[in-house]
Parts: C-alpha cells; sequence; structure tokens
C-alpha cells in the first residue's frame, strides 16, 4: 500500500536492465520491438508508460507478467529474475477479457482459484472487491448484461482479488466512451489516494497524454521504432487533480512538445519528418475526418494554428484521437505538429477553400508526392500493360518495415486514400490494384 517504506534501489519490485525484444517476421527478417529499455519500479508508485500504438508497450507489460522473454537484457521482480508468471503481478486488459459464462462473482473468484485460495476465502475476498469497485448488487449478473464500464470494473476486481504487490494495466480505459472511462479513472484514483486499493505499485500503459498526466506519479514517454524510453515526466500535483489546472495543462502541453519533437532525419524520412518513407504506418483514417479536421482548424477561432489540447476539447475527442489524425495530415503535408500546436501548411489553408473536385486533385497530388507506398503502387499500375497488380506485391514489401497486421492496416488505409482520390482502384474479391481510367 501507500504507506510502505523503504523506497530504496533494493526494494525495487521490477528491475529491467537493457532489455531488448524482437519478433521474426513472415520473411524472416527481424522486427524490433523493443531496443535498451531500462526501468525501475519501485513500491508506493504508479508510472504511466506512453506512446504510440505499435511502439511496444504491451510487449513491455508482457515482459515484466512473465508471458513474453526478453531476447537479451535482464527482467527481474524483486530481485529475482522473471521466468514465468510472477507471483504478485496482476493485470488488467484493454478489452474486457470476462468469461461469458461466469457471473461477475465466478469471474472475480477465478482470479484466487489459480493461488489455491480456500473456497469460503474466495467468495468473501471477491466479494469485498466487487463492493470496492462500486459492482455492488451485480454479483450474479452475466457480463452481457453490463455495460462496458461496469465489465472493465469487473476485470479491475479480478486483478485487485489477488492482492497484487503489482497491478499492471495495459490501455485499461481506451475501450470506454469519455464519459464512463473518466469515471472509472477518478474512482480508480480516489480509492488509491485513500490508500484502499490492495496493491504497491501500479504500471499503466496508455497513448493518452492526459489520462497519464491525471493518474501517474512519473510518467516515461516511449519512442517508436523500436521502442525505447525517450525521457520521463515526474508528476508531482496533488490529488485530485483537475485538468483545467494551469499547471496541469503545462504539463500537458509540455509532453506534447516533447511528443511532437522534430525527430531526427532518417534514411527513411523524408525533410526531417519522421517515418515517411514507405515503411510509414498509415493508420486508417478516413478521408472525411482528415478533411473535417483541416476545416476546423482553418475557420475561426483557430484561423490555421490550434494548441492541441484546446482543439481537442472544441472538438470534444479524446487527445490522443486527434494526435493521431494531426499526424496523418502533417504527413501529407497539409499541416504540421510543432511545440504542442497544430498549424495548416499552405495547402491545408487552401484545400479548406476549395470545392470537391479540387479538393480531390489536391488530395491526390499529395498522396503521390508525400505517401512513398502510393506513388509505389501508382507508378507499378502505370508501367504494367495490364495496369494492375495484386495487393501481396505490396504487402511483401510493407512487411520487411512492419508486422502484418499494420501492413494489412496500412493497405487498408492507402486503398480508402487512393479511393478518394480516384487514384487507382481495389477488388477486394481478387485482391488487385487496377487503374480505372487507365490512358
Ligand atoms: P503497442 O502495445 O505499443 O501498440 P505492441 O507491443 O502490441 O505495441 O506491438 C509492437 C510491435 O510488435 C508491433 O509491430 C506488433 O505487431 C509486434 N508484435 C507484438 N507481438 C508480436 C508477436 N508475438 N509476434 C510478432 N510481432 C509482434
Ligand atoms: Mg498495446
Amino acid at each position: 500500500m501507500l504507506d510502505v517504506v523503504n523506497a530504496g534501489p533494493e526494494s525495487a519490485l521490477i528491475d529491467l536492465k537493457s532489455v531488448n525484444r524482437s519478433f521474426a517476421k513472415a520473411n524472416g527478417d527481424e522486427l524490433v520491438v523493443l531496443e535498451k529499455v531500462d526501468l525501475t519500479i519501485k513500491s508506493g508508485e504508479i508510472v504511466g508508460l506512453l506512446g504510440r500504438s505499435g511502439s511496444g508497450k504491451s510487449t513491455l507489460l508482457r515482459i515484466i507478467a512473465g508471458l513474453v522473454k526478453p531476447s537479451s537484457g535482464q527482467a527481474a521482480c524483486r530481485g529475482k529474475p522473471i521466468d514465468g508468471p510472477p507471483r504478485g503481478i496482476a493485470m488488467v486488459f484493454q478489452s474486457f477479457a470476462l468469461f461469458p459464462w461466469l457471473t461477475v462473482l465466478e469471474n472475480v473468484e477465478l482470479g484466487l482459484d489459480a493461488l489455491g485460495v480456500a473456497k469460503a476465502e474466495q467468495r468473501k475476498r471477491a466479494l469485498a472487491a466487487i463492493d470496492l469497485i462500486g459492482l455492488d448488487g451485480f454479483e450474479s449478473a452475466y457480463p452481457k448484461e453490463l455495460s462496458g464500464g461496469m465489465r472493465q470494473r469487473v476485470g479491475f476486481a479480478r486483478a485487485l482479488v489477488v492482492h497484487p504487490d503489482l497491478l499492471l494495466m495495459d490501455e485499461p480505459f481506451s475501450a470506454l466512451d469519455v464519459l464512463t472511462a473518466e469515471t472509472l479513472r477518478t474512482d480508480i484514483i480516489d480509492l488509491w489516494v485513500e490508500g484502499r486499493l490492495p496493491m504497491e505499485s501500479v504500471l499503466m500503459v496508455t497513448h493518452n497524454i492526459e489520462e497519464a498526466v491525471l493518474m501517474c506519479d512519473r510518467i516515461l514517454v516511449f519512442s517508436s521504432n523500436p521502442g525505447r524510453i525517450a525521457s520521463e515526466i515526474k508528476v508531482e500535483l496533488p490529488h485530485p487533480r483537475n485538468r483545467l489546472n494551469p499547471q496541469f495543462r503545462a504539463l500537458v502541453d509540455s509532453i506534447y512538445a516533447r511528443m511532437t519533437q522534430r525527430a531526427e532525419p532518417r534514411p527513411s524520412s523524408v525533410d526531417g519528418i519522421p517515418g515517411t518513407g514507405v515503411g510509414m504506418v498509415l493508420h486508417p483514417i478516413s478521408t472525411n475526418v482528415l478533411a473535417g479536421l483541416i476545416e476546423a482548424v482553418a475557420a475561426e477561432p483557430f484561423y490555421g494554428r490550434a494548441d492541441l489540447p484546446v482543439l481537442a476539447d472544441k472538438l470534444q475527442m479524446e487527445a490522443d484521437e486527434l494526435f493521431h489524425i494531426a499526424e496523418a495530415i502533417q504527413l501529407l503535408r497539409f499541416g504540421m505538429l510543432s511545440e504542442g500546436d497544430f498549424l495548416l501548411s499552405d495547402a491545408g489553408r487552401a484545400f479548406a477553400d476549395l470545392d470537391t473536385d479540387e479538393r480531390k486533385r489536391l488530395f491526390s497530388q499529395h498522396l503521390i508526392n508525400y505517401v512513398p507506398i502510393i506513388s509505389l503502387i501508382r507508378r507499378v499500375l502505370d508501367e504494367r500493360p495490364s495496369h494492375s497488380a495484386p495487393a501481396a506485391r505490396f504487402r511483401n514489401e510493407l512487411e520487411d518495415y512492419m508486422s502484418e497486421d499494420y501492413a494489412e492496416e496500412t493497405l487498408d488505409t492507402v486503398v480508402s486514400w487512393a479511393r478518394y482520390a480516384e487514384l487507382f482502384a481495389y477488388d477486394e474479391m481478387s485482391e488487385m490494384f487496377s487503374l480505372e481510367n487507365p490512358n
């Protein structure tokens, strides 16, 4: 609990030293997911791990949970090498992972079964955990009868019931709607501050900056490709924290600024904007959403430049959702992220004023100029006499840089953007790209 003393280095709950992890890709090459990760977690703290999707956060949690082994480096729990799930670590997942055929009570008791706790004791502790997390009265309900927020509460109860030393949470609020997520966050922090949660420390993965500032004592900012800890931020604001407090805002802004710093140009990047080679993961963001954001930033009160948190608030978006969209717009050179602000480029301002057909033309120019995988596909289609090519040809190329899942996601995005721009067509049945009007 909070009053655990001896926070010296000996008492580190978790100690990772120079942990690397790679996975074999379909073609046999290595995908380096984590590189040289050092991390210490002590008693009594809530630590946040903040990073983009695909940066290796879940992999790191799974290493600590003993579910995945590091490729090299050391991972220890209370000084002992982690080799299989250590006693005293429990995990809450993003999706609820409940057994549909078990009641709430049975789902929670399950956490204790594996520990060999006697049945009567199981019941007592499960009821206490259910009560603590605000599910009193729902003991005999089945998961399908519960809202998403309540299901996630069951997930928490199941983790708490074992009285873990360390609770790992993998984006536990990200599948919930905004209000439900906020209620649950606040409930958890209140319990933590009151010292009523039966664990010593929490490690929480999130891609939501505000959530990290709201809940954590320490935030580790994770970089992508490969995942590394790029910086550490201490949050010393007292609980309950207020999102509108100027110090809270300043901290969120400064983390935004760190996360939007121009990266050093890498071989696969174009004039300093990170990762714009063929290997860039493209998240499936619809052209409607892209156009909508460009319009919103062009209009008053922003007139082309907006503070990201203010913009998120105005559009009633979660900050990280906005961040993904802004990144896609930056990639397409219709705007730029800089020091926590989002500003439109000249092309972005022009786009906002054009009619639909003109927008499509401008969009297609930018796709060709700035999205290497799209210009590659178009070039291949132009050159082939049949003006068609199988998706597998490009999927293979993408898989040299990213996992199969991300390659698939990137191709889906390519298809939807190219369709909007009328650059080329894609047939789902035959999985073939083709030129619609070859000339
Ligand atoms: P995050 O949680 O930050 O979104 P993950 O740790 O889930 O990131 O994944 C990081 C990268 O590692 C992704 O490219 C993912 O596809 C890849 N990856 C994760 N687990 C495996 C696995 N078991 N086999 C192959 N690739 C994996
Ligand atoms: Mg993850």
